[in-house]
């Protein structure tokens, strides 16, 4: 069994209900859910939108292979209606990252783990500090809280509901 620690979030329709769903299928179609972060209230990163994110922590344990993981969490952001833009940045319904695998370092065509830009984005740093503070990342060998420290994002992230 594996822990997966996973970022979802979006900034499009009922942004809540959707986490909501989407906690909902991680737990159905990849394992048992563990636990989960507040929700997050965040502002759109890298591009312009009035509509700001949420985002959550989810962590679950699974017997899933990495790459099984992200088969399913792309199917997750499917169903769910992601709408995909050319933009890298842009508005969507749900986006589903995967942060860590266990300790493993993955680097393929198709995955990267831990997710490359985690320590740059306090919207995935906050929410993963605050239930996994002492995870060390595997390629940084700190801890979330000590990037959480040193993160030079300066942009606004608050609770939006625990
Ligand atoms: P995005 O549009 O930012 O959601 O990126 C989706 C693409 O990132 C997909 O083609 C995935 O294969 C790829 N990818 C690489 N590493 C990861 C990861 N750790 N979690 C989710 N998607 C990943």
């Amino acid at each position: 069994m594996a822990k997966v620690y996973f970022l979802i979030g979006g900034n499009l329709g009922d942004r809540e209900q959707i986490l909501q769903s989407t906690v909902e299928a991680l737990g159905n179609d990849v394992g048992k859910v563990l636990n989960v972060s507040a929700i997050y209230e965040t502002e759109p990163w890298g591009f312009e939108h009035e509509q700001s994110f949420l985002n959550q922590v989810v962590v679950v344990e699974s017997n899933l292979l990495p790459e099984a993981v992200l088969d399913q969490t792309q199917r997750i952001e499917k169903d769910l209606g992601r709408v995909r833009k050319k933009n890298r940045y842009s508005e969507r319904t749900i986006d589903v990252d995967i942060l860590f695998y266990d300790d493993l370092i993955i680097d393929t065509e198709r995955l990267e783990v831990p997710h490359p830009r985690m320590g740059e984005r306090m919207f995935a740093l906050a929410p993963l500090a605050e239930i996994a503070p002492d995870f060390i990342h595997p390629l940084m060998d700190k801890s979330i809280l000590e990037m959480k420290s040193s993160c030079p994002d300066t942009s606004e992230v608050s609770v939006f509901k625990v």
